[in-house]
């Protein structure tokens, strides 16, 4: 699992400073970082939350690319969808409410323990959040997390639940858009609303923004995906082998080909797939041979219908880097990871293209 702290990290770094110099006429840099350090290990410990409760339902955490908000835990999405079922959708709900327990958990130990040791602090004096006094601090961000990322302005947590109930009417993109959409309302409104009355709304509501966006964009992706068929990105215009073919000349026809993979094929019917690689382990471990005996023989075909998804599922599942594309048992193309690749991205240009000229 990655993780990736988001650049805005910074800018929160330096607007904690600020504020203590405007707050006092001077900065003390030590207990700024100190209360950076404090929301940054709230952050993780609820993205953990999150990532844990989402393992434990089968589904590892690919990235969590921390915000000061409450970051975003990116899961392997492709491992969710090989398994459709009817209460996915209650588990999401687990996965999301995961994070603001945790942050709960967290004020309540703290402050507990707090109230234990030194009765005379005051909790519920202002400032809640300030760096001189950081045991308060600690208390008070793990409360503002956990109430914040209740929002039901998605990606927070909130909005997850929201998604979560769109999901039992809607398809999967659908319900993602209608929850990002309603999360850059909130977002907007925070902005606005932060100007007239604190500057700090403003600042979550330009991170919301930034979180909403990194949704909206893998939820464009996932609709590229579903939408475009193999045929609109399958490769026609391949070469393939026979299996009787000897090692060497698979080798030199390889060499005249851009292709990494190649389909071997008796008469019409595919019997297996070789790649450049296998062809030139075979060749220096055993010398020359033919292609049938160490070709793979277990290899996924896709229909020409299926769509982008289900042919990314099947190569990732199997770990597979070819998939022959048919119709009626009939070859008519192959789709590398490669050329899935370029495709995607070409895809998701040209959507973009298509969304500006309309807009202009
Ligand atoms: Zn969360």
């Amino acid at each position: 699992m990655e993780l990736r702290v988001h650049l805005t990290f910074v800018f929160l770094l330096v607007f904690v400073l600020l504020t203590e110099w405007a707050a006092r006429g001077g900065i003390n840099p030590e207990r700024g970082f100190a209360l950076v350090g404090i929301i940054f290990g709230s952050v993780v410990l609820h993205e953990l939350g999150h990532s844990l409760v989402g393992l434990h339902s089968g589904i590892p955490a690919k990235a969590i690319v921390l915000l000061p908000i409450g970051g975003v835990t990116l899961l392997d999405e492709t491992r969710q969808r090989l398994e459709p079922s009817a209460g996915s959708w209650k588990r999401d709900i687990r996965i999301a409410l995961a994070g603001p327990l945790v942050n709960l958990l967290i004020a309540f130990l703290a402050s507990s323990i707090l109230l234990a040791v030194s009765p005379e602090i005051q909790l519920w004096a202002k400032p809640w959040v300030f760096s001189a006094n950081l045991p308060r601090s600690l208390v008070w961000v793990n409360i503002w997390l956990a109430v914040f990322n209740l929002l039901p302005a998605y990606p927070l947590d909130g909005g997850r639940v929201l998604r979560a109930l769109f999901s039992r009417k809607l398809d999967p993109v659908r319900a993602t858009r209608r929850a990002v959409s309603i999360g850059q309302t909130f977002a907007t409104i925070l902005m606005l609303t932060g100007m007239l009355v604190n500057v700090w709304l403003t600042l979550i509501g330009f991170f919301l923004f930034i979180a909403a966006q990194l949704e909206d964009r893998s939820a464009v992706f996932q609709s590229v995906l579903e939408t475009v068929h193999l045929e609109d990105v399958m490769l026609t215009d391949f070469a393939t082998l026979s299996p009787a073919d000897t090692l060497e000349d698979a080798l030199e026809k390889a060499v005249h080909s851009l292709q990494d993979d190649f389909p071997v094929i008796r008469g019409s019917d595919m019997v297996g797939v070789i790649s450049r690689q296998r062809i030139l382990d075979a060749l220096r471990a055993e010398g020359n041979g033919y292609v049938q005996a160490v070709m793979n023989r277990i290899f996924e075909v896709a229909q020409k219908k299926e769509s982008l998804a289900s042919a990314f599922r099947k190569l990732t599942a199997r770990n597979l880097s070819i998939i022959p594309v048919v119709e009626d048992q009939r070859l008519v193309g192959i789709v590398t990871l490669q050329n899935l690749m370029h495709s995607m991205a070409l895809l998701a240009e040209s959507r973009k293209l298509r969304k500006a000229a309309l807009n202009s």
